[in-house]
């Protein structure tokens, strides 16, 4: 025990001193070249492998060097690649070939934005029902099919595509995953426009796309044990956002609340309960950020399902304590709302109940394999997915 606690005293002193000598050298650098050093200096995922951003550390030293990156005045870059950095970056690492690792660095300093092309229409919860078809063409793929709440299409330079390339296998077995190049001939990108006023998703549309094999990430049929990584990062993500007091649903709260102290003095107690677990909250989820094991299981679930729902919480009590002024949104000219506001918190709310999976399957997912409970019935699970009636064309 002492030697391990020694051990990792000693690990991250030096990664704390190799973040340290990385800031002072990279003062001078622009946004993107400071972020394409830290790549380099093993310093984006320090528990990557070296040569992939990383150091091949414990996840944990993250924490060191992020806090480190903050004192310089950096800010944390995974907003502007929400997608590539917190689902697209892991799996490459645990599935990609060392050549589609050499994205990872785009990836990281978000030169090329990456998009998630997983549910379609008739596939949200029940995602290994897909129907978005690739078949094999000569040395590649050739892609058909629509997909559906695509966030950051319109500005992604790729898509992490999940399409079926065997349909007379059972649904989870017939799926594979692939890299789509978004500006590839039949890619076709449509907004959609959201309660809030802003299109951050989209319909897109495939129409004989064609792949190179090269762009395949995983076997061939192996597509849903690579989205559950996909998705198990996404939770970790979604859940893992520090939440600050100052901004997003709390710092709201926490505004309105002052604002209103006196007249809403009563409100004092469920303030400091709804900031108290969102403490508690945060630092579950740096936990699971930092746990040496990462890879898909139901903790994420969890995690998500709180954070959903204490967000639609702090959202409920801050609209309450606003009063009727919550009602406006500061600036809308009638276009897009550019501003956050107690509107925007309220009505983006519902959201994350959804996005990630929603907390009614993600209740399922706890419920049987956290805590045992017997399994939902699943009738079409052993049939061959084209003998399973769906409700909708699908391409043949
Ligand atoms: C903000 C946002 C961003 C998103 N971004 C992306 C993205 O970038 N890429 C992407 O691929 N997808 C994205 N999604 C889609 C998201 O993953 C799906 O919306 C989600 O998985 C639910 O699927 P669905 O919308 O088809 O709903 P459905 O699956 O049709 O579900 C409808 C309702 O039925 C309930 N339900 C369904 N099955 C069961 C069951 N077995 N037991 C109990 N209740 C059930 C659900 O909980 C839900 O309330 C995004 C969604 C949102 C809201």
């Amino acid at each position: 025990m002492a030697v391990e606690e020694t051990r990792s005293d000693e690990a991250s002193r030096e990664v704390r001193e190799r973040a340290r000598r990385f800031v002072a050298g990279a003062r001078d650098l622009d946004e993107q070249s400071f972020l394409g050093a830290q790549f380099d200096a093993g310093l984006a995922w320090v528990h990557f492998p070296t040569g992939c951003g990383g150091l091949g550390q414990d996840p944990a030293y993250q924490s060191i060097v992020d806090a480190e990156v903050a004192a310089a005045g950096r800010a944390a870059n995974w907003m502007r690649n929400p997608m590539g950095i917190g689902m697209v970056a892991p799996v490459l690492v645990e599935w990609g070939t060392s050549e589609q690792q050499r994205r990872l660095r785009s990836i990281f300093t978000a030169e090329d934005v990456w998009c998630q092309l997983f549910s379609e229409p008739g596939a949200g919860s029940d995602l290994a029902g897909l129907a978005c078809r690739a078949r094999a063409d000569g040395d590649g793929w050739v892609v058909n099919g629509q997909k559906l709440w695509t966030t950051r299409a319109q500005v992604a330079r790729y898509g992490f595509l999940l399409a079926r390339t065997d349909p007379d296998v059972p649904k989870h077995r017939g799926l594979t995953t692939f890299v789509v190049d978004m500006r590839a001939h039949g890619v076709e990108v449509r907004p959609l426009r959201q309660m809030t006023g802003h299109s951050t998703f989209n319909e897109v549309f495939l129409s004989d796309v064609s792949i190179p094999d090269t762009f395949r990430v995983g076997p061939v049929g192996e597509g849903w044990r690579v989205a559950l990584t996909t998705l198990a990062n996404e939770r970790n993500a979604i859940a893992a956002d520090p939440a600050s007091a100052t901004e997003g649903p709390l710092g709201h709260l926490i505004a309105a609340w002052e604002a209103s102290e006196g007249t809403n003095g009563v409100y004092r107690d469920a303030v400091v309960r709804l900031r108290s677990e969102m403490m508690v909250l945060g630092w579950m989820g740096q936990r699971q950020q930092h746990a040496s094991d990462r890879s898909p299981g139901p903790d994420p679930a969890l995690l998500k399902v709180m954070r959903a729902t204490l967000n639609r919480r702090i959202a409920d009590l801050a609209l309450d304590l606003t009063g009727a002024n919550g009602m406006l949104v500061p600036g809308y000219d009638g276009t897009i709302p550019r501003d956050d506001s107690v509107a925007l918190t309220f009505l983006f709310g519902p959201a994350f109940t959804i996005a990630g999976g929603t907390t009614e399957i993600l209740k399922t997912v706890i419920a049987e394999r956290l805590l045992g409970l017997p399994a939902e019935p699943r009738v079409d699970k052993d049939l061959p997915w084209s003998s399973i009636p769906h409700g909708f064309d699908r391409p043949s």
